[in-house]
């Protein structure tokens, strides 16, 4: 635990999000590198302030070889008022965004190691009652070992009681919505969902997407604005999956890309599933 905001030197900016910017870090007591995210909402946003404050309470709780640790949070740490800050595990080989840019596409074998981590985190976090309702490329993050871990619960929610209203104002959003599950977009045509089914649907469009090498639910490759999602989520046919994929790889991304979440693969049974065993 670290305990002094001042022991740490900022190293190198490591990336910018909504809200905030991570940091490279040193602790100069022990010599160790951490990350360190810093979220400013002394702007007056209240949906930056609401997401700090939820990311807050989630951290705390969270403690997984499948997640991104936090090590010590503070609040005010004199970058700039109201300032929220994250002392996170270094994770040195980036995000799965930054593998994408490099190498374009993922193996197989690849893709199969980084959904059963992904799995195995989003098992423990659905355990404790979390929905992390942000999982996409960037939110992936590859340590020293090459191992996967999911970080950032910017948008998750403690499911309090079963049943989440997820709140589709543009707060809700963030970041990008074009790993959002069909019932979330358009929760009146496909009502209910407690959100868990969700992160599903995102593992599905992350590994489908490591297999084309672009984002897979518009032609274009780009990923979608708004209107453009929204068409594709409800007057779209079902996911198209490539040929070129294995059967085992088309059935998972078939199991994760059911648009009803009522029939989509849960996460117990996606972890015994053939592609990722
Ligand atoms: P969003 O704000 O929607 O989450 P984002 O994921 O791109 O978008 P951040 O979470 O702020 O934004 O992260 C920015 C970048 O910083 C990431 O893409 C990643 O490359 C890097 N990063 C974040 N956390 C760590 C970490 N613990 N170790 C190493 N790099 C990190
Ligand atoms: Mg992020």
């Amino acid at each position: 635990v670290i305990e002094n905001f001042v022991e740490l030197e900022k190293l190198a900016v490591l990336g910018h999000g909504n809200g905030g910017t991570v940091y490279k870090v040193l602790h100069k007591s022990t010599s160790s590198i951490y990350a360190l995210k810093v979220l400013r909402f002394n702007d007056g946003s209240d949906g930056v302030r609401r997401q700090a404050t939820r990311e807050v309470e989630i951290l705390k709780l969270v403690d997984s070889p499948f997640v991104v640790r936090c090590c010590s949070v503070f609040h005010n740490s004199g970058v700039a008022a109201g300032d929220l800050s994250f002392v996170m595990e270094y994770m040195e080989g980036g995000s799965l965004q930054d593998l994408l840019k490099s190498q374009k596409t993922l193996s197989e074998r690849e893709i199969s190691a980084v959904a059963r981590r992904v799995l195995l985190g989003i098992h423990y976090l659905h355990d404790m009652q979390i929905v992390h309702g942000d999982i996409k490329p960037s939110n992936l993050l590859v340590n020293g070992e090459g191992e996967v871990k999911i970080a950032d619960f910017g948008v998750s929610h403690l499911v309090e009681g079963g049943g989440v209203a997820w709140n589709l104002s543009p707060d809700s959003c963030m970041g990008t919505c074009a790993y959002m599950s069909p019932e979330r977009f358009d929760p009146e045509r496909w009502s209910g969902g407690d959100g868990f089914a969700g992160d599903v649907w995102s593992l599905g469009v992350v590994a489908l997407e490591c297999h084309v090498g672009r984002f897979p639910l518009t032609g274009t490759g780009q990923r979608p604005d708004w209107p453009t999602l929204m068409c594709v989520m409800c007057f779209g046919e079902r996911m198209e999956v490539p040929e070129t994929a294995s059967p085992e790889f088309r059935s998972f991304l078939e199991r994760c890309l059911e648009k009803d979440w009522r029939k989509r693969a849960t996460v117990d049974e996606l972890l015994e599933h053939p592609f990722v065993n």
